[in-house]
């Protein structure tokens, strides 16, 4: 069997010319633009290439785009007083604070001042505590990016067996929880579990995000399954490679995304999903 590639890259534009559809329509009523912060701490390149991307995809589309630049010393009160000028500005529709942040900032303390509805991210306890409730408000955007994946395979979801492989606060965790949501049968494997391939090969569907690369390969994976590759890690030579061994896992499943061009674009455009959420919530 020969994988059909999952194209993130062409589904998010399609999602982009939508809504840049929809902002020129608001635009003509004499409504102002979205507007996202950003806020960015430190020179981390990985975190400055992404909120290049997340700047240029808002610009794209017609939403105002504001990075907030702290530098790596900034203290955390200093943070916490920028989100709450965030929260109560009502120029700006969407909160996006670039993680991770520096050791010296309690990350979870920042996070939980941002107003619920300007968290375009879905990172809050409020909105994380939401899809765990099945009542899901801003959906955390990655896993809200694969869901998005799925749905474009037409597989039946309800009653799948899907394995996550990573139980990160905000990819793993609220992956099991998307996936819970529409029906299917989760396994969740991390660094503790005791082997991991024999789970992931009882799956139809696998989502690995550990950010180990080539993690996954062909004897991981059961003959027609579905492989979802969140992980991006970037290679001595410099080029991208996710968890998954690409070359090998074609082979076997039916359906596969690539690194680069799958998941990524979707985290992105889920971002300006949410913010055109927000956006709505507060007009209506
Ligand atoms: P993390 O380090 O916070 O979590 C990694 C998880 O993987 C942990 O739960 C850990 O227990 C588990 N793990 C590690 N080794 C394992 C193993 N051998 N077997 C099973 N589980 C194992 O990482 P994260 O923030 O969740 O990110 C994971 C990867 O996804 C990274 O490569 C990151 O760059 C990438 N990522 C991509 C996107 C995207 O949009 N494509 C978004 C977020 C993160």
């Amino acid at each position: 069997m020969v994988a059909k590639l999952l194209n993130g890259e062409s589904l998010a534009k399609e999602i982009r010319t939508r809504i840049s559809e929809e902002i020129a329509t608001r635009t003509k009523k004499g409504i102002r633009p979205p507007k996202l912060s950003v806020i960015l701490v430190g020179d981390d390149d990985a975190s400055s290439i992404y909120v290049r991307l997340k700047r240029r995809d808002c610009h794209e589309v017609g939403i105002d785009c504001d990075v907030l630049h702290f530098s790596h010393s900034t203290s955390e009160k200093r943070l916490c007083n920028a989100i709450r000028h965030l929260n109560d500005d009502n120029e700006n529709d969407g909160i996006l604070l670039q993680l991770p942040l520096p050791d010296h900032i309690h990350a979870l303390r920042v996070i939980e001042l941002m107003d619920p509805n300007k968290d375009v991210d879905g990172i809050t306890p409020h909105n994380l505590g939401m899809l765990t409730l099945r009542e899901p408000a801003h959906r955390c955007c990655t896993p809200k990016g694969v869901m998005s994946l799925l749905q474009m395979t037409g597989q039946q979801l309800r009653g799948s067996h899907a394995c996550v492989i990573g139980a990160s606060n905000h990819v793993g965790r609220p992956m099991c929880l998307e996936l819970l949501l529409v029906g299917c049968t989760v396994t969740v494997s991390h660094k503790f579990t005791e082997d991991t391939p024999r789970l992931a090969r009882q799956a139809d569907i696998v989502v690995s995000a550990t950010g180990k690369a080539k993690l996954v390969n062909a004897e991981w994976v059961k003959s027609g399954a579905t492989v979802i590759d969140v992980g991006i890690e970037r290679q001595p030579d410099g080029s991208l490679c996710g968890d998954v061994d690409f070359d090998s896992v074609k082979e076997v499943a039916s359906w596969l995304t690539p690194v680069p061009g799958g998941v990524g674009p979707m985290t992105r455009v889920s971002i300006l999903q949410n913010l055109m959420d927000a956006v709505e919530r507060r007009i209506s």
